[in-house]
């Protein structure tokens, strides 16, 4: 009988949009008591748009023939008819440009370059950014040498010149200095977006906010998580600023920021030296290491959305992209192995 019940179980649970690879995971379900949740598209939408364009240089233009000249950066973006270079929320100058026209013009430029550079990447802030550049009809450089750090940035050559698009740290590997979020007088909606430096030639020109809306169930899933004694963290690459906002939206006390692709695999382990048994869901291509950790001592999860690489490294697949289906999985797999029992 237990056999069958077991097939009942699962099958059960694919229904509801829960793969369970094999019936022998479910019996980790049980000893769950930690709950390590990836922050972008997982407890937040998987598409991720631009919110802000920062210029923090003026592109130099001259205005005697109407004719728009521009230096270095600039001449990446020509500016073009349609105003909407960035997003629809962006009317505030920014300190730093002077003149309207010259702050639209820096603004374009630095969507461009950064358009330019994550043309090479699938990263969804990647994909962020080369829409809203679509969007505003911006004529992009030609690049070279593009590269791609996991968990940092992406770099690439223009007309000569290194552009480098990423974290704060990654800029500040090259020496590049990095003013603060401060400066780039970001309106209180904004506090939990992510924040994408731009640097030309060594010098940071430029900041893009980019944000993702928090998935409607987030906040219920830690809840329903709580119930069935499962501690919710919080485990991102992103900065400390915007993994501490969605936290707290979402009822998460636990947060740990800014670690890098590599790194997470260890933040697994470590709990789990502490005797924890940890679930983990994620979706990304920088979460599989994580997720194989997890799968060592209690579960993983992937969110359906997600990348091939994370799908194949969990022990659950969660069909649909609901946060909602991390607590239900375990439900349905503690309900099976109490028939069984
Ligand atoms: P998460 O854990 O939130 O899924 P990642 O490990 O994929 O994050 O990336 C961590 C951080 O690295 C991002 O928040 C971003 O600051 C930076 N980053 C990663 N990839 C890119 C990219 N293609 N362009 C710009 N920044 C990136
Ligand atoms: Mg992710």
């Amino acid at each position: 009988a237990t056999p069958t019940a077991l097939l009942v179980g699962t099958g059960r649970a694919a229904r509801l949009g829960v793969v369970i690879k094999g019936p022998e995971i479910l019996e980790s379900t049980r000893t769950i008591d930690t709950l390590v949740w990836d922050k972008t598209g997982t407890l937040t939408e998987e598409t991720m748009a631009v919110r802000k364009v920062v210029a923090l240089e003026a592109a130099p233009i001259t205005t005697d023939d109407e004719q728009t000249t521009s230096t270095r950066a600039a001449a990446a973006a020509e500016p073009t008819a349609d105003t909407q270079a960035v997003a629809p929320d962006q009317t505030a100058g920014d300190a730093q440009a002077s003149g309207p026209e010259q702050q639209l013009l820096a603004r374009k430029s630095v969507l461009a370059l950064a358009a330019t550079v994550e043309a090479s990447s699938e990263h969804p802030i990647a994909r962020a950014i080369t829409a809203a550049a679509a969007e505003a009809s911006l004529r992009l450089p030609v690049a070279s040498d593009f590269t791609t750090s996991a968990g940092l940035g992406v770099s690439a050559t223009v007309d000569g010149e290194r552009i480098t698009v990423g974290k704060r740290d990654f800029l500040a590997q090259d020496g590049i200095d990095v003013p603060d979020v401060a400066a780039l007088d970001l309106p209180d909606e904004l506090t939990g977006a992510t924040i994408v430096w731009v640097a030309a030639a060594n010098r940071a020109i430029g900041a893009i906010a980019v944000a993702a809306p928090l998935r409607s169930t987030a906040r219920q899933a830690v809840d329903e998580l709580a119930a069935l004694g499962i501690d919710s963290v919080l485990l991102t690459g992103d900065a400390e600023e915007p993994a501490q906002a969605v936290a707290r939206q979402v009822g998460i006390d636990r947060v740990h920021a800014g670690v890098l692709p590599a790194d997470k695999r260890d933040v697994i382990a470590a709990l789990q030296e502490t005797g924890k048994f940890t679930a983990m869901v994620g979706d990304g291509v920088n979460d599989a290491a994580a997720l194989a950790q997890a799968g060592v001592k209690g579960l993983s999860m992937a969110m359906g959305s997600g990348t091939d690489v994370a799908i194949e490294a969990a022990d659950i697949t969660l069909m649909r992209s609901d946060p909602l289906a991390a607590p239900l999985a375990i439900r349905i797999a503690r309900a099976t192995l109490r028939i069984i029992k």
